[in-house]
């Protein structure tokens, strides 16, 4: 079992921001208000994140690191009835079988959490601990029993870099979640929860970048569409900042980022691309079965509708700024 650990991991744990971003959206999916990021070295010594989310019952713990046994769809097409980001049940398994890793958790009300330490896929010790309700996870010498991953490792700084992306996309997208990220105990970026998009923005690039994103909002019979777009000289030089959620869940589309883009038309220079954050409420029966659930890759029936509906809305709100 630990070998078939080691390679789901080699799928789904690439380098120390992979960790970062299960560890987050499991924290996210557990209905976190406030979710801390402790990374030391890039992450490459240790990560820690710690929620103050709904906790894993004392008796589910390990079973939470058993691959697949947490599932959370049984079918395809439960996937967007469930309203969480996870539902492979392979991360906690995955890292737990590359890496040293300590996780406490506890639930509202229970009069003790519960302490596992997993090294190497193996259960070292299992105990009682305090009893605040969330989970913190320390995830320590990743990859030290798979050199082949150690190696493919970049600089700190570009490991570093993807860390903070994610804390970024990921804080952009939860804007009532308050995030914080510590690296080597020096402050990296944060955000206050309070809902507020333009505060995130605010926090993250800066107060005057914030002021040039716009608002928008459309809808027709069948979507509702609502966000924020930067101004065409507020442009990155990928795809990455523009985040899509469809009724909360953060997906990737690439039509629907198409769609975005094509909005600016000409405004746009070559190469370079807009931030934005969409949040689209829909059906959920309109969302495809057609997955790739690694890539968070999702498709849509009636997807050329909305694709208009996003471009038309980004079309005219650039114009009403000229
Ligand atoms: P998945 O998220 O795909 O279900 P994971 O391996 O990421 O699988 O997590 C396994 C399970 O452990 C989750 O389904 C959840 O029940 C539990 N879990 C993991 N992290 C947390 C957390 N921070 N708070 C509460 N429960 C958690
Ligand atoms: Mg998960």
């Amino acid at each position: 079992a630990i070998l078939a650990d080691q390679i789901a991991a080699g799928e789904v744990i690439e380098r120390p921001a992979s960790v970062v971003k299960e560890l987050v959206e499991n924290a996210i999916d557990a209905n976190a208000s406030k979710i801390d990021v402790l990374v030391e070295e890039a992450g490459i010594k240790t990560i820690t994140v710690i929620d103050d989310g709904d906790g894993i019952e004392a008796g589910q713990v390990t079973r939470a690191f058993l691959r697949h046994a947490t599932s959370k769809i049984t079918d395809r097409n439960d996937l967007f009835r469930v309203h969480s980001l996870g539902f492979r049940g392979e991360a906690l398994p995955s890292i737990a079988s590359v890496a040293d890793v300590i996780l406490k958790s506890a639930t509202a009300g229970a009069e003790q959490g519960k302490l596992v330490h997993y090294r190497g896929g193996s259960l070292l010790e299992e105990s009682g601990t305090d009893a605040r309700k969330g989970t913190s996870i320390t995830v320590k010498d990743l990859f030290f029993n798979t050199p082949a991953r150690l190696k493919y490792l970049k600089s700190q700084q570009t490991e570093l870099a993807q860390i903070v992306d994610i804390i970024n996309r990921l804080a952009l997208s939860y804007p009532e979640i308050a995030f914080r990220l510590v690296h080597n105990d020096k402050a990296v970026t944060s955000s206050v929860g309070n809902g507020n998009i333009q505060q995130v923005l605010a926090a993250i690039y800066g107060v005057q970048q914030a002021r040039k994103m716009l608002a928008i909002q459309a809808e027709d019979a069948d979507f509702k569409v609502t966000g924020y777009v930067s101004l065409p000289e507020l442009t990155r030089a990928s795809r990455n900042y523009i985040s899509v959620l469809i009724n909360g869940r953060y997906i990737k589309n690439y039509q629907l980022t198409k769609a975005l883009i094509k909005g600016y038309g000409s405004k746009l220079m070559v190469g370079r691309f807009p931030m934005a954050v969409l949040a689209i409420e829909m059906d959920p029966l309109l969302v495809d079965v057609n997955v790739h659930p690694q890539k968070q890759e999702v498709r849509l029936s009636k997807e050329t509708q909305l694709m208009d509906l996003i471009e038309t809305a980004v079309k005219e709100r650039l114009q009403t700024e000229n």
